[in-house]
């Protein structure tokens, strides 16, 4: 295939962190289409703010083509690829000559941005009527979900059931007993090395068996054990042999698909060694952004931007106020890290980013 200059047909598939902000920085550029399951792009770590105050999912929830305003967007999920096109789910074969995979985590969530607001509003009405509340797995989203409920509904009897003998397996054990500290300082009940059968709960319940024997009473309960990677669908396609063991794309260090001229892969869904963050899936997204230019104008003689992967840094917040931050040498928790993250978690931010309002929300 001759790719120089010739072709401008990008497909991004996945409208997450990183395909959201490829795509916006690529759409006049190139004949550019974005595949994402649903119509909208949805900042991750501000949705349990959203279930304790629906109106914050206003800005945090974005019609792709808000910010997409030169590209074609289609709502289904991508089931397969070839060298040439992109097959939906709905049975559309879309044709590319550069390909970007962003499909990071997937989730069971409305299509429509109305339907996604509707439903944070009925979690909203779920914990307002509950006076108990089991959350299960404590992960970022469970410990998030827990500070938020523990700072807005004080009252609530809430209990944290988490599988690991820590929480926040993914950053330091510093931070995750600083974290633990936090949420017991606000009454919230932690168990540790404990599980609750999936199997046996549904909403009607209000009686939950733990591993442990234990007999655990709630009102409502809310699974946070971890979105599912991405990569399932890409297992039966030709890109099945560049998955590494934990179904990651493994990539080069211009973040093409390795051996491959033409497939791109950001964000959550590579096998880059470091932390996966939102933060650096926009790095990612920026520098695949800068290689596809190169790629389309035929300057691919010049050399392509190459990421190298970042120490690690993430914030996880403890309601309004709070967080725990783990830094390369340190870990900190309290007010200092909340004022970086926890007030807007940063929306205003990410809006800017995609050339949005930081504030206002247009109809
Ligand atoms: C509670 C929590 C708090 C966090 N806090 C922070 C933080 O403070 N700072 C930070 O930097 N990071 C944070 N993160 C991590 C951050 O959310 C991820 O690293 C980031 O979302 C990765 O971006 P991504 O684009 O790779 O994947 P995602 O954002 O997961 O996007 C993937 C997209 O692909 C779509 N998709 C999946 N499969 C398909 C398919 N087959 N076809 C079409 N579309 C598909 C999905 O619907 C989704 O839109 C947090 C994560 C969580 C869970």
């Amino acid at each position: 295939m001759d790719l120089g200059g010739q072709g401008r047909r990008v497909v991004v598939i996945g409208g997450g962190v990183a395909g959201s902000l490829l795509a916006k920085s690529i759409q006049f550029h190139s004949d550019l289409t974005l595949i994402d399951e649903k119509e909208y792009f949805e900042i991750p770590w501000a949705s349990l703010r959203a279930m304790v105050e629906p109106p914050f999912g206003e800005r945090s929830v974005i019609n792709h083509k808000d910010y997409l305003t030169n590209a074609r967007v289609v709502a289904s999920s991508a089931i397969n690829i070839t060298e040439t096109e992109v097959l939906t789910a709905e049975g559309r074969l879309i044709g590319y000559d550069y390909l970007v995979i962003a499909t990071g985590h997937t989730e069971s969530v409305p299509k429509t941005r109305a339907e996604r607001l509707n439903q944070y509003q009925a979690e909203c009405e779920k914990i307002n009527s509950a006076r108990s509340i089991l959350i299960v797995g404590g992960g970022p989203t469970g410990v998030e979900l827990a500070g938020e409920i523990a700072v807005d509904f004080p009252d609530k009897l809430l209990t944290l059931v988490h599988n690991g003998s820590r929480l926040l397996e993914f950053i330091g054990l510093k931070a995750a007993d600083k974290t633990l500290n936090w949420l017991t300082s606000k009454k919230v009940e932690v168990k540790l090395e404990q599980s609750v059968s999936l199997n046996d709960i549904s909403d009607g319940g209000k009686v939950f068996q733990t591993s442990g024997g234990e007999s655990l009473k709630a009102d409502c309960h809310f699974v946070c054990t971890g979105r599912p990677l991405g990569s399932t669908w890409l297992k039966g396609t030709l890109l099945k042999s560049s998955l590494d063991n934990r179904g990651r794309l493994m990539v080069d260090e211009n973040l093409r698909v390795k051996g491959r001229k033409n497939i791109f892969a950001i964000g959550d869904i590579t096998d880059i060694p470091e932390i996966k963050q939102g933060y650096l899936a926009q790095k990612h997204a920026l520098v695949a952004a800068k290689n596809l230019k190169l790629l389309m104008t035929g300057e691919e003689g010049r050399k392509l931007e190459i990421y190298r992967p970042s120490s690690i840094k993430a914030i996880v917040s403890l309601g309004r106020r709070d967080a725990v931050a783990q830094l390369p040498f340190t870990t900190v928790c309290g007010s200092v890290p909340g004022m970086i993250k926890s007030r807007d978690l940063f929306v205003g931010k990410t809006r800017k980013k995609l050339g949005l309002d930081p504030h206002t929300v247009l109809d």
